[in-house]
């Protein structure tokens, strides 16, 4: 056996396949199997859908995680470039037209996996996704399902929460990637489910990467399109006195989340203070 084959229990042909983001519930999932499911461990492929936008630290990361696990990630390259694809769309992508997923990480990976599993019409590819049990009711799940592709939730069956993972992380070694000193998850730098606190923040830590953002941005406002803010354009919101709102108004977010805490109150009606999409995420981009 080998390209990940597995003979499941009624002689189907089985694959295994893990898309990891770069953030740190998908790459607690891979130690978990490495732990937990060494069978699955010894099949199962890793894959990284590049969108060539990724932070520095997701590709460090990426790097360290095939150190420690001692496994290579495949890493798919889209089949255009997202300039290309912009240029082609003509407007920014945003949360309610996202057609960056589709074009730079569900299509490649999709490609990838009927190229090369699928190619005779045989077998079962089960999709590893690291959904942890406390994120189920935000999860999509069957998302990405169809007649190859089976989604696998290890989290969920194992009631794996973020503290599990955050264990996980922190036994196995490799800790979280260096971005969460500033971000709290994966995916390209210009996304646009980020709050305006986090625009700062990539401002502060990645100039060269704000200013890239600034000038795809600015191309499309220039045509009449929508920025990749609700409230500013990137240019305005790192102007001092719009940047000192924001961290203000960030700060106070944060003594009020903390009080919720304390009370152990629900924090999502806290939202408004900071928008920007932030609670939403992509099971390709952000787990
Ligand atoms: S990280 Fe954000 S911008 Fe990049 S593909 Fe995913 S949703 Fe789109």
């Amino acid at each position: 056996m080998d390209n990940g084959e597995i003979k499941g229990e009624t002689g189907t042909k089985e694959y295994h396949v893990l898309s990891l983001s770069g953030g740190k519930d998908s790459t607690a999932l891979a130690f978990f199997i490495r732990d937990n499911m060494p069978e699955v461990h010894e099949q199962i492929e890793y894959v990284f859908c590049d969108t060539e936008h990724e932070l520095p630290e997701t590709y460090e990361y990426l790097d360290k995680i095939e150190v420690f696990l001692d496994k290579p990630i495949e890493r798919l390259k889209p089949y255009k470039s997202f300039e290309h694809l912009l240029e082609m769309h003509n407007y920014l992508p945003s949360p309610h037209r996202r057609w960056c997923t589709i074009e730079l990480k569900t299509k490649p990976f999709r490609k990838y996996v009927y190229d090369k599993f699928s190619k005779n019409g045989e077998g079962v590819i089960n999709l590893y996704i690291g959904i942890r049990s406390d994120e189920m009711s935000r999860a999509a799940f069957n998302k990405y399902g169809d007649n190859y592709i089976q989604e696998v939730y290890p989290f969920v069956d194992s009631g794996i929460n973020k503290k599990d993972v955050m264990d996980i992380l922190e036994k196995s070694g490799i800790g979280l990637p260096d971005y969460y000193s500033w971000i709290d998850r994966s995916g390209c730098y210009f996304c646009f489910f980020k709050s305006k606190m986090k625009w700062i923040n990539l401002y502060e830590n990645h100039p060269d990467l704000y200013e890239k953002a600034i000038k795809l941005e600015s191309s499309k406002i220039k045509d009449g399109g929508f920025g990749w803010n609700i409230d500013f354009t990137l240019k305005d919101m790192i102007k001092p006195e719009n940047a000192k709102k924001i961290r203000e108004n960030y700060e106070k977010l944060q003594a009020k989340r903390a009080e919720k805490r304390a009370l152990n109150m629900p924090e999502n009606s806290l939202f408004e203070y900071d928008s920007g999409f932030e609670e939403n995420k992509c099971l390709f981009c952000h787990i």
